[in-house]
């Protein structure tokens, strides 16, 4: 069985529609998908459509953007009632921090001296909420950068005039969203992150505090020395394991749908949550 539970479509800054995405995902051999868009559950209608036509099971998911110790770390909720109250509210609270966020972002570049990054990471973002790739895309698009990463590099990533996350809920806040909508809320990939292992334990404890569940052992591919470090920790922590591709884009081979390995033994993966005794 195949569990990839984290991925994104063009609903955020993936590059597939849900459809195209489920499509690729039943192709690649993944069983069991949780589509995770950044902040929205716009994709998850028609993704449950073509699920449904090709016997692929989906799982309701989203990523959310919080704040832990100033810093961005992102939570997936796995299993989430789409109709709850919690999760209307927690899409649109995150939609108004992302609509004022991206203004923010446009304002700071503007100072750089590139100006209609507003418009154009709109345009880029569709129908879809706009985040940063949306930026970095532009900056490509009028030759500000050569490419994505040195968008990020230059000008979007941590610590950069385009890092704006003050506006971002608390890792409390998120979890009880996620909770109340009777989903399972996951630490999203840790390695990301790049914190001491002590200050990853300050945050786990944290984590565990709010009632988050289960940690994300396995973020695409990843070197089997960090699997197992993360492996023991989140046991050790009395928390769930949770495995997924992030994947966004198509010849991206380190984050390519189902395509990353197994959790370890001694992990209790996430869907037995959710009563799915699967392995
Ligand atoms: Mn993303
Ligand atoms: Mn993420
Ligand atoms: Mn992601």
């Amino acid at each position: 069985m195949i569990f990839d539970l984290h991925s994104h479509s063009s609903a955020s800054d993936g590059m597939l529609s849900p459809l195209e995405l489920v499509s690729r995902a039943r192709a690649q051999g993944v069983d069991v998908l949780a589509l995770t868009d950044h902040d929205t559950i716009a994709g998850l209608e028609q993704a449950r459509v073509a699920a449904n036509d090709c016997g692929l099971e989906l799982i309701n998911g989203i990523e959310f953007s919080c704040l832990w110790a100033r810093q961005g770390v992102h939570i997936v909720g796995l299993n989430v009632d789409i109709d709850s109250e919690a999760l209307q509210q927690a899409v649109g609270h995150q939609a108004r921090v992302r609509a004022e966020r991206a203004e923010q972002i446009a304002a700071r570049l503007a100072k750089q001296g590139i100006e209609g990054t507003l418009e154009g990471a709109r345009r880029l973002a569709g129908e879809g909420v706009v985040t940063r790739p949306h930026f970095a895309r532009y900056l490509v698009e009028v030759g500000a950068v050569k490419s994505v990463n040195v968008a990020f590099k230059k000008y979007l990533g941590a610590g950069k005039a385009g890092d704006v996350k003050a506006l971002w809920p608390s890792v409390e806040q998120v979890v009880e969203w996620i909770t109340q909508a009777g989903g399972v809320a996951v630490l999203a990939h840790p390695d990301k992150y790049k914190m001491t292992r002590t200050k990853l334990r300050a945050l786990l404890a944290d984590f565990t505090a709010a009632g988050g569940q289960a940690v994300e052992v396995v973020s695409g591919k990843q070197q089997s020395a960090v699997t197992k470090e993360l492996s023991r920790m989140v046991s050790a922590a009395g928390l769930a394991a949770s495995c997924g591709s992030d994947f966004h884009v198509p010849n991206q081979p380190w984050q390519e749908l189902g395509q990353f390995g197994g959790l370890t033994e001694a992990c209790q993966p996430v869907w037995h949550l959710w009563g799915d005794e699967r392995v």
